[in-house]
């Protein structure tokens, strides 16, 4: 479903992403690891084409790349195209970023009526029947502000969900959370995994990555350092990296 080449970016002077190769099939969770720094939401946010690569390309699904080589220079695909791929990935982050100004219920069919033209009917239908696979039916009129974090981020699951993606990503979503918060939303998309939804999480929950995950990456210095079964490279890490950053979590 996904599959990253080369994938280059930079700021300024700071490579960030010095060629990251990735694949991911579909129904696949694929745990990223890694130290500050290494680059994690960078590569989320390129496969989500909220950044522009230096070099390398992305696919997603079986569509067109998000960009593609025209007389010699890596050129970005029309912003039609890119809004055309970007519509079939659901993104999680650290904060929340629900609307405060809206509802619960608002917050989700917002994009799917905006953007996807779905019917108002028929978005506030699957808005409620997310809303339940959250277990927040109670709370379709409330508003975010009167929510715990993890409430608030069960809600923010729902919202990506509610524009039906091929792909979520989710970046360090309990990071943010009270540590007695934090196993809701990890049990949420648990299930999620179990659907078979396609998923690539950055996360420090260990735990997670050795119960969810097909396949854990671990990425250092702007490249993916080694990945596996979490079986065999949780258990017997062969990188020193790799080995020194999991000492951390034992
Ligand atoms: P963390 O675990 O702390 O979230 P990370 O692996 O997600 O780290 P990134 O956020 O991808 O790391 O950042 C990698 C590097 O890119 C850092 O040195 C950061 O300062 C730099 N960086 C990230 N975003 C930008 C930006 N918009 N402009 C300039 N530099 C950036
Ligand atoms: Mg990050």
């Amino acid at each position: 479903l996904v599959r990253a080449r080369n994938v280059q970016k930079s700021y300024g002077d700071n490579e960030v992403l010095k060629g990251v190769d990735l694949d991911v099939m579909s129904g696949e969770v694929v745990v990223i690891l890694g130290p500050s720094g290494s680059g994690k939401s960078t590569f989320l946010r390129c496969i989500n084409h909220l950044e522009e690569l230096n070099a390398g390309s992305i696919m997603v699904s079986d569509s067109q790349p998000g960009y593609v080589l025209k007389k010699g220079r890596l050129q970005r695909l029309p912003p039609r195209k890119i809004a055309r791929q970007r519509q079939k990935i659901g993104m999680v982050f650290q904060q929340f970023n629900l609307y405060p100004h809206m509802t619960v219920l608002q917050n989700i069919i917002e994009a799917p009526i905006g953007v996807h033209k779905v019917p108002r009917e028929e978005a506030t239908r699957y808005a409620k029947e997310l809303l339940a696979t959250v277990g927040l039916s109670d709370k379709a009129d409330a508003w975010p502000g009167n929510l715990s974090g993890g409430q608030q981020q069960r809600v923010a699951i729902a919202r990506a969900l509610a524009i039906r993606p091929e792909l979520m990503l989710f970046d360090e979503p309990t990071s943010a959370l009270d540590p007695e918060l934090v196993g809701e939303v990890l049990a949420i998309m648990r299930n999620l995994a179990d659907q078979g939804l396609t998923m690539i999480v950055v996360t420090h929950e260990i735990g997670f990555a050795r119960e969810a995950a097909d396949r854990v990456v671990f990425m250092d210095g702007g490249v993916v350092v080694e990945q596996g079964p979490p079986g065999e490279v949780l258990v017997n890490p062969q990188h020193p990296r790799f080995q020194t950053f999991l000492s951390r979590f034992i």
